[in-house]
């Protein structure tokens, strides 16, 4: 008989206690598991732009298939220097400032392993994409979240107190992460908010880590800033972004952070014993990707803002109240109007009896019942997808 050898907590990091595996993940199985359509995760269900598709093949054919330079194909980093300076105005130096990685996730968390230390802490506002949680503990840091307060008018924006962020910058804090346009909530921080950041960093020598991954998914005239554009920022920022979003591939894994060079050695190290190095071919199909006309990025958030206004009628014709997002491809929603106890109860009755997958609200909190009331719909969905979708609204009840 074979001895079931009994891994016990002992055979375990600890670090692995404090954190769960993905909810949104989680929620695409389930999804799957019921043949429901995926709001939840927030990747698209339409094609790749062609020209990229076709670089990709391109490169593959052309034997571009060993590793590339561990922290990046030339060409790519050339690419991301340029568009840098294009939109916003910032000089890169592609050789020494530009770090590319397994998609901005491994960027993120990469940036956390190479800049903190046990005992130091990260502030980040809350609701938070729910991978930061977990990148800070992995790195030794605590996360001390700062909290973004739903709007309080129909169309209004989510807002912060001032005097909680400047608290939350008095703790050891190595870092604050910004995530702007922001996942969940849609914000779009402006530049007198960001001026803010920017003066807390300076006053308590503290570094950005910003993640702009929907950088050029914005509605109604709002306009991304980089953080690293204002004036005593540049040296101390690290910019995160990457092709998935932006291009449609969330599958290809290729993401990037921009960095002054002392910080970038650091991630580089973190990087090449991490994974190496991201994919050599969708590399240079990347560099294809970041010469797309300006008619492209356009286009791209004229197509998301038809999706935003093709989704959220049908949610608040179904009861739900609607945070009206101004950037990213989310709508985070109020479901206190159906009576149940919690998110998790409603979107497991959603995803099994109604076939729609969302978010629980929850996972972007800290404090499960600061988000029992909310969860997450994602909008980066084909018409025809988004038309199922508000036809299976039709039969949720309020209890
Ligand atoms: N950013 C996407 C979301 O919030 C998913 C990212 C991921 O699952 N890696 O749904």
């Amino acid at each position: 008989m074979t001895q079931v050898f009994p891994v016990s907590k002992q055979h375990l990091s600890d670090k692995v206690e404090h954190f769960t595996e993905s909810v949104i993940r989680e929620m695409t199985r389930q999804a799957m598991q019921y043949g429901a359509i995926n709001l939840a995760q927030g990747f698209p269900d339409f094609p790749a732009p062609e020209e990229i598709k076709q670089a990709a093949q391109q490169a593959i054919a052309a034997d571009v298939n060993q590793y590339a330079i561990t922290w990046g194909a030339k060409n790519l980093r050339n690419a991301i220097a340029r568009q840098m300076k294009e939109w916003q105005g910032i000089d890169v130096d592609p050789e020494r400032e530009v770090v590319v990685c397994c998609g901005s996730t491994e960027a993120m968390i990469a940036t956390l392993l190479a800049v903190c230390n046990k005992g130091d802490e990260v502030v980040v506002f809350e609701p938070f994409y729910e991978n930061y949680g977990p990148d800070s503990i992995l790195s030794g840091a605590k996360p001390r979240f700062v909290s973004l307060r739903p709007p309080q008018t129909p169309r209004g924006e989510w807002t912060f107190d001032e005097q909680e962020l400047r608290e939350a910058f008095q703790h050891h804090t190595k870092a604050i992460i910004l995530n702007t346009p922001n996942n969940p909530t849609g914000k779009v921080f402006t530049r007198k908010e960001l001026e803010l950041m920017r003066d807390l960093c300076v006053e308590y020598n503290v570094l950005a880590i910003t993640d702009e991954i929907y950088e050029h998914i914005l509605y109604d005239g709002a306009q991304h800033i980089s953080i690293a554009s204002l004036d005593g920022m540049r040296d101390r920022t690290v910019t995160i972004n990457g092709l998935s979003k932006t291009y449609s591939v969330t599958g290809w894994r290729v993401g990037w952070a921009i960095a002054p060079p002392a910080i970038t050695n650091a991630v580089r190290k973190v990087h090449d014993f991490l994974t190496v190095g991201a994919p050599a071919p969708l590399q240079e199909a990347g560099a294809v990707a970041l010469g797309l006309p300006p008619t492209y990025y356009k286009g791209l958030a004229e197509k998301y803002r038809t999706r935003r206004d093709h989704l959220i009628p049908a949610l608040e014709k179904a009861g739900f109240h609607c945070y009206l997002p101004r950037g990213a491809y989310y709508v985070m929603t109020d479901i206190s109007a159906f009576g149940f106890s919690n998110d998790i109860e409603f979107a497991g009755h959603l995803v099994r009896d109604i076939g729609i997958a969302c978010v629980p609200g929850s996972s972007f909190y800290k404090h499960p019942k600061d988000g029992s009331q909310q969860v997450r719909f994602a909008f980066c969905k084909k018409p025809e997808t988004l038309d199922e979708a508000a036809r299976r609204l039709e039969n949720l009840q309020r209890r």
